[in-house]
């Protein structure tokens, strides 16, 4: 969720802050800004939507300087508009960069108001700005008056501060909000994430919670959250910035759905030898830890939440051990009650996203046995902070809505169904079951995207409708869900899911022809019940789309149109049947004209509460 990149240098770093930012931009934002200290003193743009417009004025206005700070802005307290973009200024020399939220801000800003500070933005952020200078003004230095700030701030922050008293200085902190350093050689660089810095520098240094640390050109301090210097790791990053984008693609959203098909190769690669999975894909504790484990929580948002939910079919079904899954902003604020014996685990593509995070921290401290995260970004704070991880190797996703960063979640959640199973003595059967199915997945994700003409004629019809239902039972439900939610996210058309059963419980009252109903049908048991919800459905008028195995024998006819997939075992069905709702809800997209990759109002990580 929004961007921070910040540079100290002998050159000039606009260009150098403005790639960062663009690299960046898939984060979704709404506005953008950059300060530069230069012989001019602090000089300051900021416009309202894409870093192309900053960048044309950046251009126009030639500003410029040897340290500089920008930001893009995910507005969370005050509307979208200039004044409320970042950085923000006080006093004409303090500049600030800012994301996440000071959850006491008013307070904050009714102390300053009161020591003489006019406030020119509706934002949390600008108590920051004042504060620092407040502190500035009683004699401190850059480096303590932030210290000495942060100790005021509740709430979440990962903050970069200048002062055109230090030229050259950069201060930073960081709190709930990633932050890393990447160093070069005789300059450095500062970002929210190290895809910002990847053209300038391969060495980073991440901060952890608590840490403050002055950033010159040539050195670095940090100090923890008890104010004591401290060494923090250079790791060097191998991470691949696809620079040329999109590729053939139009859409990164389009890209990354074409992608599966190999991310779920490098994900499975070296990790599933005939009848076995490698347990230690999940850590070198994991064989012991999973030894252990009667139940397993799971805690995640959004489409990692629906990965979540999947999970919890197949560990109960196959695993033989009971499971909840829970919303990370409701877990996090709730009593729970703490099975023994119980697996924690977190399901995150960026590794950041803030609810999930604090679940995680939360649960550190309520006695579950170990922890582990299902999660995109080896450097990430949860992969730092859980005991066990299994990283998806999906590569970088840039489109806003989660596509091969799901289905390579569920590939890791079903091989941590094969290791809990074998732990808990299962019958070897399915975990032989497992691994071959898991390792037919790619060239059967590949056959799978065959139809993705068939899905673009189809996508036509859905164009000018406003509210659409997806219909799924089993572990095919949260696949309906996910597919709502996917149309919802990048075409803006009103989704709902509904487990098949529940129809005659309410959502019947809905049918008609002007409400398409999707349906992911399974080819099991519940193939029969799920039949018999769609003459419910069609003895009400109602049009359906039928997603379904070859083998289920689903006949196409004026009111349902059947989309065949090809058949795989049923287990991994549910991984299958993502990508043409995916491929729906980037073509109804398409014909309705949004933005695919950054749909408005939503960001990618969500590092805020
Ligand atoms: N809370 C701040 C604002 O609304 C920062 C938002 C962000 O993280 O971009 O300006």
């Amino acid at each position: 969720m929004c961007g921070i990149v910040g540079a100290t240098a002998e050159r000039r770093v606009a260009e150098i802050l403005l790639e960062g930012l663009r690299r960046l931009e898939y984060r979704g934002y709404d506005s953008a800004g950059i300060a530069v200290l230069n012989d001019q003193g602090l000089q300051e743009l900021r416009r309202v939507g894409k870093v192309q417009a900053l960048a044309a004025a950046q251009e126009e206005t030639g500003i410029n300087g040897h340290v500089g700070i920008a930001h893009t802005r995910w507005a969370t307290h005050g509307k979208v508009t200039k004044e409320n973009a970042h950085p923000h200024v006080s006093s004409d020399t303090v500049a600030v960069v800012h994301n996440g939220i000071i959850e006491n801000h008013e307070a904050l800003r009714v102390r300053l108001q009161g020591l003489g500070y006019s406030f020119q933005s509706e934002t949390d952020t600008e108590v920051i700005c004042h504060l620092v200078h407040h502190e500035l003004e009683k004699g401190h230095s850059l480096l303590d008056a932030v210290k000495a700030t942060v100790k005021q701030l509740e709430g979440a922050y990962g903050t970069v501060i200048m002062d055109q008293r230090e030229p050259g200085h950069l201060v930073i902190a960081r709190s709930g909000s990633p932050l890393v350093i990447g160093l070069g050689i005789g300059e450095n660089f500062v970002a929210s994430d190290q895809l910002a810095l990847l053209p300038v520098t391969r060495e980073f240094m991440y901060l952890e919670e608590g840490d403050v640390a002055s950033v010159t050109r040539t050195q670095i301090k940090v100090f923890d959250s008890n104010d004591k210097m401290v060494e923090r790791q250079v790791h060097t990053s191998d991470l691949q910035y696809d620079a040329g984008g999109k590729g053939e693609y139009r859409h990164f959203m389009l890209k990354e759905i074409h992608e599966q098909p190999i991310a779920m190769r490098n994900t499975l690669e070296g990790r599933i030898d005939g009848d076995r999975i490698a347990i230690d894909a999940f850590g070198p504790q994991a064989e012991d830890i999973f030894k252990n484990i009667k139940h397993v929580q799971i805690i995640a948002c959004g489409t990692s939440y629906h990965a979540g939910m999947v999970a919890r079919y197949w560990l109960e079904q196959y695993a033989g051990v009971s499971c909840n899954v829970e919303i990370a902003s409701e877990f996090r604020y709730r009593s729970s009650y703490v099975f023994p014996n119980s697996l924690f685990v977190t399901i995150s593509q960026s590794g950041e996203t803030a609810d999930t995070l604090a679940a995680l921290r939360l649960a550190k401290t309520l006695g579950y046995h170990a922890s582990l995260t299902v999660c995109n970004v080896a450097s990430s704070s949860m992969v730092r902070e859980s005991d066990l991880a299994f990283l998806t190797k999906a590569g970088a996703e840039i489109g806003v809505a989660s596509t091969k960063a799901f289905t390579t979640q569920l590939a890791g959640l079903l091989m941590l169904v094969a290791a809990l199973g074998r732990a808990n003595g299962v019958d070897a059967s399915i975990e032989a079951r497992i691994s071959h199915a898991l390792a037919s997945l790619p060239n059967k994700l590949e056959e799978a995207l065959n139809i993705t003409a068939e899905i673009e004629a189809l996508a036509e019809e859905f164009a000018d409708k406003e509210n659409s239902l997806f219909l799924g039972r089993g572990d095919q439900y949260p696949i309906a869900m996910e597919g709502a939610l996917k149309l919802k996210e990048v075409s803006y058309i009103h989704a709902e899911a509904y487990a098949a059963g529940e129809l005659k419980h309410g959502p019947l009252a809905l049918i008609d022809a002007q409400m398409p109903v999707i349906v992911v049908a399974p080819n099991n048991e519940l193939l029969e019940k799920l039949k018999s919800n769609v003459e419910e459905v069609r003895a009400r008028g109602g049009i359906m789309y039928v997603f379904a195995d070859k083998k289920a024998q689903f006949k196409s006819d004026d009111t349902m149109r059947v989309i065949n997939l090809v058949h795989v075992d049923e287990i991994i069905a549910p991984i299958l049947y993502t990508l043409p709702l995916q491929l729906l809800s980037y073509y109804v997209a398409i014909i309705k004209g949004t933005d695919v990759d950054q749909p408005r109002n939503l960001a990618k990580s969500v590092t805020v509460e």
